[in-house]
């Protein structure tokens, strides 16, 4: 008997949204397009692709994902159900049938279907609102206002291929535990630059800094603690710590960052076993946490004896002035855990992350990474040291938060020309984003949806406090000027249709 769910595990949704990206019927084809659409799904379903019982994607997704109306779907869907493949349940949508009518031997074990194993692994799927988010960021045509990595137009594509190309390529063979020394090295010159004093033997290498947030959950949290953290945060977004058993109690926060003075009863009343914490630019409120915050959280969680996991994704993403140093620089005692990352200037698919700790820690942590993956891409640990060394991440930033300060200033005229009388907003000092705080609260699910319609792409605040009805974090960093013209004015008038 396997364990039942525990209540607050989020449902999974159909994989054949996933699945559907590849393919839509050919209208120059000279068979009728429903018929492409029954022979594509007969073809699926008949290679066990789409296993018995898969449910697939409601009929308005299918149709728009298909480019067809409701009643061509409708056609071919019929052809389908005739034929036995597939059926209808009541409030469950469309389905593969169960079991496929196959002539099996008699008295052979009639395999169930995937949907018996699908839920039951150890990891939560991600929240639907982040699957459709997941998967919508590849489509076509639609304005992304919330994305949380730079445009590709703002990444060094020619940079990194002169960095590749700068020399020979070495074997690639498996790196070392902790990752590549030389990236290691660069790492930790680059860390000195904030403040932070760190050897090569207190980095570990990481496929990103979301894989440092999963080994953390994973390797030094048992089932059952608990963390603290801003509410809201991008932590609630992801599921690397639920899906470790480790629970959240979220802290407010105002413009000065995480209200200190909550910690220590919180704490006490939690048994929290560790303080998560994005001091800069904090994802998805913008905000930074002044020095004399920074301070007294150092000093209250070194009295509670509390670790602290301080993420600097965002940190040398600066605009105006540089953040107060990191709490990483503040910290004696190596209580501190500090994640960086590659992906929010240089290259989110380069895969390159960093966890700096006491030793011990950044072993145990490279042991579990060695067992599930033996280290990042030695080719993108190669392009990183480069990066690094050869000077070419401090003059892409200097250039990068040029462009991040224009990009800035223009959505900030357009919110100023479109949305003074629906919200309020804070001029965010770096980092990427705007957390509009909409004057009336309003179903963000529903909002989510109807700007989906309109063509626009939301990151809507409940993905970063489940009971938040009146954010919505906006990204300057993906969107076009040309895009965010058009689309913040009709995310406006959505938003004033929404509240009437
Ligand atoms: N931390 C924060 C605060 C983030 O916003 C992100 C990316 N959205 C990450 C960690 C993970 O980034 P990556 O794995 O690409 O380094």
């Amino acid at each position: 008997m396997r364990p039942e769910h525990p209540s607050n595990r989020p449902a999974s949704t159909s994989p054949l949204a996933d699945t559907q990206r590849e393919w839509a019927p050919d209208p120059a084809s000279p068979l009728p397009l429903h018929r492409q659409i029954s022979a594509f799904f007969m073809a699926k379903i008949s290679s066990g692709a789409w296993p018995p019982g898969m449910r697939l994607a409601p009929q308005r997704e299918l149709c728009r994902q298909l480019g067809v109306n409701r009643s061509t779907l409708v056609t071919a869907l019929g052809v389908l159900a005739d034929q036995g493949l597939i059926e209808g349940r009541r409030g469950g949508g469309t389905r593969v049938t169960a079991v496929q009518a196959d002539g099996k031997a008699e008295g052979a074990k009639l395999f169930g279907n995937w949907n018996d194993y699908l839920e039951e692994g150890t990891h939560y799927p991600n929240l639907p609102a982040v699957q459709a988010i997941n998967r919508l960021e590849y489509e076509p045509g639609l304005i992304r206002l919330g994305t949380g990595e730079p445009a590709p137009g703002l990444l060094p594509g020619a940079a990194m291929t002169r960095v590749l190309a700068a020399g020979p390529l070495p074997p690639l063979s498996y790196e070392e535990p902790l990752g590549s020394s030389s990236l290691r090295r660069a790492v930790s010159r680059e860390l000195l630059k904030s403040g932070i004093t760190a050897d090569p033997a207190s980095i570990l290498i990481t496929s990103g800094a979301l894989q440092g947030l999963q080994l953390i959950a994973l390797g030094l949290l048992p089932r059952g603690s608990t963390i603290l953290l801003e509410k809201p945060s991008y932590l609630y977004s992801i599921h690397a710590f639920q899906s470790a058993g480790v629970k959240f109690s979220g802290l407010p926060m105002d413009q000065g960052g995480l209200l200190t003075r909550h910690i220590a009863t919180e704490a006490l009343r939690t048994k929290a076993a560790m303080l998560y914490t994005i001091p800069s630019f904090h994802n998805p409120t913008g905000i930074v946490m002044d020095r004399e915050r920074r301070q007294s959280l150092m000093e209250i969680t070194g009295g509670l004896g509390l670790p602290i996991l301080e993420d600097g994704a965002y940190q040398e993403l600066w605009l105006d002035s540089p953040p107060p140093p990191p709490l990483k620089a503040l910290d004696r005692e190596g209580r501190v855990l500090h994640l960086g990352t590659l992906s929010k200037a240089a290259s989110p698919g380069l895969r390159i992350g960093w966890i700096v700790g006491p030793e011990p820690v950044i072993r145990r942590l490279a042991d579990i990474k060695m067992q599930t993956d033996y280290g990042a891409s030695s080719l993108s640990q190669l392009a990183a040291a480069r990066w690094l060394d050869g000077g070419y991440h401090e003059e892409h930033l200097m250039v990068l938060r040029g462009k991040l300060r224009e990009r800035r200033e223009f959505m900030l005229q357009l919110l100023q020309a479109h949305f003074t009388e629906l919200a309020t907003w804070s001029i965010p000092a770096g980092g990427f984003y705007i957390w509009l705080s909409l004057h009336q609260p309003m179903p963000l699910r529903r909002l989510f949806t109807a700007a989906l319609q309109a063509g626009l792409l939301l990151n809507t605040g409940d993905l970063y406090d489940r009971g938040d009805s009146r954010h919505l974090r906006l990204s300057y960093a993906y969107a076009s000027p040309e895009e965010l013209s058009r689309g913040l004015p009709a995310l406006a008038g959505i938003i004033k249709q929404n509240i009437n």
